[in-house]
């Protein structure tokens, strides 16, 4: 329950505090706050959420056939339910958060149309003072806060990332970005072509690909795929068993993760046996005579990038039909028709869908500043991908790739409620991670390593991000299995954690 009077608004010039300030509601800001409100009842909180619906990434995605890439039963939180078939659409997503916020009263915390522009802390105050701006009306809103939980995801939603080719400017077509799809994009009859290979091609090219003309992928490079029917085969058993959903979902999230630990710890002992199994379950869909190696075999080891489910291969079976084909090839530039290949194919198109991918957005957009300094936050050295040397009284849920997101919002997210507690008891204002002495001379190297986890939308963002260094502590690791029983056990009172 709050204690904020939240019906008793303040005028733009005073300022309204809060113990802990979330930033976001998507799926990590409200399953945040969820387990405040469950953990640690009777927290003074805030939701501030730039859009005008919850959702985030489900709500800003407005593309045809937008489903996620990783089942609901990991994706979906650990304390409901999922109750659908594995993969989801937006709209299923959107419904099952709709039910979490209003099963648990989450409402009353949460203010729409909030962009958030600057946090600026001040050591003196030991607090936060938050500028957002009212998206409806303009007005700047202030707020204080004494814990930041930062939710705001990692790539930036009003804009996707488009490279820039030679002749775009002549190309007389329509060039669309899925990330800011048109709502009237009028597709039926019309030739297309999507430029890109990861999940976003591999969900938007099957649910266009009846309407249009034809539809070419064009890709740099392959990437890897697991195609299969969208149900879970335990999960119906225990249906049918009358097993009460509570359990089901427990039960369907063991038996996923151990799957999916045993795959991953294959993918890096035995990578091309992997390898070689995943083909086949492409090729299976394409026959003996397609030219797989062409396009559909990856140059990098399995795993080093999320691996999307394909519910029915139903992509491999647009390109089986005809209906939708794969050009493997680089773009040498834009012609006023279509697009040039660099093997000096001509390709083309009424639309062109650049489905190439996100701009990383580092801590929302939101001017930092410490103590009256900017923040550079590429001058700070990660504390297991979640706190910042030099940042106090902060959190940031970065979820994992390779496993579902959510299940290291929910992790992190007993990690805040334990540390807040914590700071409760020890009668602390503050709290920062710092170096110990044996730190000191540790290499600082950047975020991640390219060798284990490199999506282009990191790699081009990594000098923005943390340092990280040779030890697990200062390391941001995507690693669940390990983070699953090391996070609940981090000790708090440990040298790391630096308490005023
Ligand atoms: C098309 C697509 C499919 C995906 N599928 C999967 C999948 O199947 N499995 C998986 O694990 N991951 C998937 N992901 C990754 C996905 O983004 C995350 O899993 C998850 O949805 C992120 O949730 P989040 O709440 O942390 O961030 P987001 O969903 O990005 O939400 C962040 C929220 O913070 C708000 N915000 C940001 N900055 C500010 C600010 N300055 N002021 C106020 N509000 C702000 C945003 O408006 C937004 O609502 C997918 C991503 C995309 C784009």
């Amino acid at each position: 329950m709050t204690t904020t009077d939240t019906s008793v608004r303040p005028d733009s010039t005073t300022r309204e505090h809060f113990d802990v300030l979330i930033v976001g509601a998507g799926i990590s800001g409200v399953g945040g706050a969820y387990h405040l409100s469950k953990q640690r009842p009777g927290t003074n909180f805030v939701v501030l959420e730039g859009l005008d619906s919850f959702g985030g990434t489900w709500w800003m995605h407005r593309y045809p056939g937008i489903r996620s890439d990783s089942d609901l039963y990991t994706f979906g939180y650990r304390f409901k339910p999922w109750v659908g078939p594995p993969i989801a659409t937006a709209d299923e997503i959107l419904q099952y958060m709709g039910e979490v916020i209003e099963e648990n009263d989450l409402d009353q915390h949460i203010r729409y149309n909030h962009r958030i522009t600057s946090a600026q802390w001040s050591s003196e105050d030991n607090l936060w003072t938050i500028e957002a701006t009212r998206t409806d009306t303009d007005e700047p809103q202030y707020f204080t806060a004494n814990f930041l939980w930062m939710c705001q995801g990692y790539y930036r939603h009003s804009q996707g990332y488009t490279p820039e080719w030679p002749g775009m400017d002549q190309y007389e077509g329509e060039i669309v970005h899925p990330q800011t799809w048109p709502e009237d994009l009028d597709y039926k009859g019309k030739k297309v072509i999507c430029i890109g290979s990861g999940a976003t091609t591999a969900t938007l090219v099957p649910a266009i690909a009846a309407d249009c003309e034809h539809v070419t992928v064009l890709q740099r490079s392959p990437t890897y795929f697991i195609p299969g029917r969208n149900e879970n085969d335990l999960a119906e058993t225990l249906r049918e068993l009358d097993i009460s959903e509570e359990w089901i979902h427990e039960i369907v999230r063991r038996k996923i993760l151990l799957d999916q630990e045993i795959f991953t710890q294959r993918a890096f002992d035995n990578p091309d046996e992997v390898k070689s199994e995943l083909l086949a379950g492409v090729r299976a869909y394409l026959g003996p005579d397609y030219d797989m190696e062409t396009h559909f075999t990856p140059h990098y080891r399995p795993w080093r990038q999320r691996i999307a489910f394909v519910p029915d291969g139903d992509i491999f079976q647009g390109v089986k039909s005809g209906k939708a084909d794969v050009v493997t090839d680089e773009i040498e530039r834009f012609t006023p028709k279509g697009i040039l290949t660099k093997s000096g194919e001509e390709l083309e198109a009424d639309i062109i869908i650049t489905a190439t991918g996100f701009n990383m957005n580092v801590l929302g957009d939101i001017d930092f500043v410490i103590d009256g300094k900017p923040l550079d936050f590429a001058n700070t050295v990660t504390y297991r991908g979640m706190m910042f040397t030099g940042i106090p009284n902060m959190l940031w849920i970065f979820g994992y790739f390779r496993a579902s997101w959510t299940l290291r919002a929910d992790l992190l997210a007993d990690f805040v409620c334990r540390l807040l507690e914590h700071m409760e008891e020890r009668g602390a204002k503050r709290v920062e991670v710092a170096l110990r002495p044996e730190d000191q001379d540790m290499e600082l190297l950047p975020w991640i390593d390219s060798e284990n986890f490199n999506p282009s939308y990191l790699m081009r963002a990594l000098e923005l991000l943390p340092k990280r260094g040779d030890k697990r502590e200062w390391q941001h690791t995507q690693d669940y299995w390990r983070e699953k029983d090391e996070l609940p056990a981090i000790e708090l009172d440990g040298p790391e954690f630096v308490y005023e």
